[in-house]
């Protein structure tokens, strides 16, 4: 089955927003086992949009149209989806109630516009929308189907999830599993050339997906029922676990602060934070997850020596002599920390983001990691530059390093003895 994806919107055009569902979507088909073959947007307009959506008629089996569902007179992918399909539209009264219940859950008032929305092509499957008004349709004509998803990612995210994939999955012949194998402090090269016979693999596939700092490897497998793929999947994770160790950290997880969050909760242990160069990121990534408050009673941001040396006792001879980018600089924060909060794993950072303020000896993207833990320290010294001006990456991996020393502290049994002083 070819599928391709068309997006609608003219503020993608314009560039005003980002395209994330064709990144959205082409992930999840693959992991579906279905084949992407083009993505394209287009604005607004009637006449481009009908152009682009006859050429995919014509070369693709499933079409995915995203956004251009809401109320107003621009929104028009179903209408001119279905006069080029010649599929007639009625009105469907369960739809409409759907739609009057929203407003009045929100307390709004319901436009005729609105009504729109319920008006239903012919023989559509409908998905529904739990997270906004528009519904999104199957629709399905002379052996070609199209699928219309809401604009809004908070909509057509789990819509996709809870809609379109058990739909398409009930569909297979066989079905698909994958897992997300997370992995953390190891660079895509390295680690292909590790795995380099197992990305070869057709059944389970093993693919991988790059982002900042971390790499995630989806594994995905069919077999003849799902309790069979996963038997598959799991045999592959062993593997991939043989070669890369500790730098997993999860498997179908979200992030690394959930996995602390989790760890920490399980072992009932508590983190504090003192942050200079990430300005409270490394709080916010910790407060991002649900339930963090049983781990997390304080964070601090201490930008400024005389901040660094009130809050935390940092003393002027360390600021003065090594400088507040340092080593030492770095142990005192977590020390201080530990005197205020007495958490179990008191983290602090320091560095230099950039674009100014680094030297031949400590050029921007030098960055000292502390975790005190049970009255020993950990601290490291990292270089996160790349390029020039890379600010906000140096201090997301900063706060995803911090994240990652606490997490192989609670993880493996020998971080301990291996690198606390
Ligand atoms: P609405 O009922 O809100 O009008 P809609 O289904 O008509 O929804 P659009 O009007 O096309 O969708 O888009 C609504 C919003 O959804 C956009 O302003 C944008 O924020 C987001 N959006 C739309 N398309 C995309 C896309 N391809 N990638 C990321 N975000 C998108
Ligand atoms: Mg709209």
């Amino acid at each position: 089955m070819n599928a391709e994806i068309i997006c609608v919107g003219t503020e993608i055009i314009l560039g005003d927003i980002l395209n994330t569902h064709s990144q959205f979507l082409s992930q999840e088909l693959a992991a579906l086992g279905i084949n992407v073959y083009y993505q394209t947007a287009v604005g607004d307009n009637d006449k481009r949009f009908s152009e682009i959506l006859k050429n995919a008629l014509d070369r693709s089996d499933l079409i995915f149209l995203t956004g251009g569902l809401g109320p107003t007179t621009d929104d028009i992918t179903k209408e001119v989806a279905c006069k080029l399909l010649e599929i007639p539209c009625h009105y469907h009264q369960p739809t409409a109630e759907k739609i009057k219940c929203y407003f009045a859950r929100s307390g709004r008032e319901i436009t005729q516009n609105n009504l729109k929305q319920a008006m239903i092509p012919e023989n559509a499957y409908i998905l529904e929308n739990n997270w906004g008004t528009a519904p999104g349709l199957i629709l399905q004509k002379q052996q070609k189907t199209l699928v219309l998803l809401p604009g809004p990612p908070r909509e057509l995210r789990p819509m996709f999830e809870y809609g379109v994939k058990p739909y398409f999955q009930s569909q297979l012949a066989q079905p698909i599993v994958s897992k997300n194998v997370r992995v953390f402090g190891i660079g895509e090269s390295l680690l292909e050339t590790k795995i380099e016979d197992l990305v070869r693999c057709v059944n389970p596939t093993v693919a991988l997906y790059a982002k900042d700092g971390e790499v995630l490897i989806r594994v995905t497998a069919k077999a003849e029922n799902s309790q069979k793929a996963e038997k598959i999947i799991d045999q592959m994770i062993n593997k991939l676990s043989e070669r890369l160790d500790t730098h997993i950290y999860g498997i179908d997880v979200d992030s690394l602060q959930q996995v602390v969050v989790r760890t920490l909760t399980e072992q009932n242990k508590t983190i504090a934070t003192a942050e200079s160069c990430t300005g409270g990121l490394l709080a916010s990534k910790i407060t991002q997850v649900p339930g963090s408050s049983n781990v997390f009673g304080m964070g601090l941001i201490t930008y400024a020596n005389q901040a660094k040396q009130q809050q935390l006792g940092v003393l002027e001879t360390t600021l003065d002599t090594v400088g507040a980018v340092s080593e030492q600089t770095a142990i005192e924060m977590a020390q201080g920390l530990y005197q205020k909060s007495q958490a179990d794993f008191c983290v602090s950072i320091t560095g230099i983001a950039g674009p100014t303020g680094g030297s031949e000896e400590k050029p921007v993207g030098t960055v000292y990691i502390a975790v005190a833990h049970q009255q020993k320290i950990w601290c490291k010294q990292f270089h996160f530059a790349r390029n020039q001006n890379e600010r906000d990456y140096i201090r997301d991996l900063s706060c995803l390093n911090a994240l990652n020393m606490v997490r192989l502290t609670l993880q493996c049994q020998d971080t301990f003895e291996k690198n606390y002083q």
